[in-house]
């Protein structure tokens, strides 16, 4: 038997964004989700799939939830589940919901279970939120916001300001960035430099621009079609570097890799 001190202990609270579900056994579904308090965490809700089930509808995909969960020895449990936030917006605009799942896979691709990162967590609640609410010309920005942002909390935020060799400040002239490095390097040292390309003045200034500035000022920001592409691959394969080297998830590196190809083949 089990006193009620024992079972309290037991039980703990997660404001948390349901990331990713899979369907278990005859009726339960297997979540993955990002919480403010103790990150990712894998949980079983038993019986979601029912029809009657209560629990169903606060732990939908990309719902934002107050959970309460009992620790097992396996899978820990949902056992109650309150809606906070359900971004409506993203859930009957196609565009926006396939944005959503890049965003989800992301952020699991970026994080280990149990590694509490709460700005990590805010950044997905006001991206869900932008996602299901900006206008349509801010939706693409709204996703390079945000992978710039993601790479600074994970740990990969690239320099911009100081060359990453000698340390000098940057000037605005063309530079060299490299992925390996993890940002960018003065004329003087980056030229010739393995593993460095050139770096576009005006990408350059919008990388600056975007790592400093919040969400506000950054979502007025127009784009030319050429250089989002530009600053969209260049992202890219700062994550498909930094995903490869600690050995995440093969298959989303290998649709990132794809979309840099697509991105690099002659507009017809
Ligand atoms: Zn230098």
């Amino acid at each position: 038997m089990t006193t009620m001190e024992e079972r309290r202990q037991r039980l703990y609270r997660a404001d948390a964004i349901v990331l990713k579900r899979r369907d278990h056994g005859e009726a339960d579904r297997l979540l993955t989700v990002f919480s403010a308090q103790h990150g990712k965490l894998v949980l079983l809700a038993k019986g979601v799939r029912k029809t009657r089930s209560r629990k169903a509808g606060h732990v939908e995909l990309f719902t934002y939830s107050t959970i309460l969960i009992a620790k097992t020895r396996t899978w820990d449990l949902v056992t109650q589940a309150e809606t906070v936030e359900t971004y409506l917006g993203l859930r009957d605009d196609l565009s926006r919901t396939a944005q959503a799942y890049y965003v989800a896979e992301l952020l699991d691709s970026f994080t280990q279970e149990s590694d509490s990162n709460p700005p990590m967590f805010l950044l997905l609640r006001d991206t869900l939120n932008r996602l299901a609410t900006v206008r349509d010309e801010s939706l693409a920005i709204a996703v390079r916001f945000y992978e710039l942002r993601l790479l600074g909390l994970a740990g990969y935020q690239p320099e911009l300001f100081r060359c990453i060799e000698c340390e000098d400040e940057l000037q605005p002239v063309t530079n060299y960035y490299s992925t390996a490095g993890g940002g960018v390097l003065c004329p003087r040292h980056g030229e010739g430099q393995i593993g460095a390309e050139p770096l576009n003045l005006a990408l350059f200034k919008t990388l600056r621009f975007m790592q400093t500035r919040d969400w506000d000022t950054v979502e007025r920001l127009s784009l030319s079609p050429g250089l989002h592409t530009e600053l969209e691959r260049l992202l890219q394969a700062t994550m498909v570097y930094h995903l490869e080297r600690s050995l995440r998830s093969p298959v989303f590196i290998r649709t990132l890799r794809e979309q840099m190809l697509a991105h690099q083949k002659p507009v017809a």
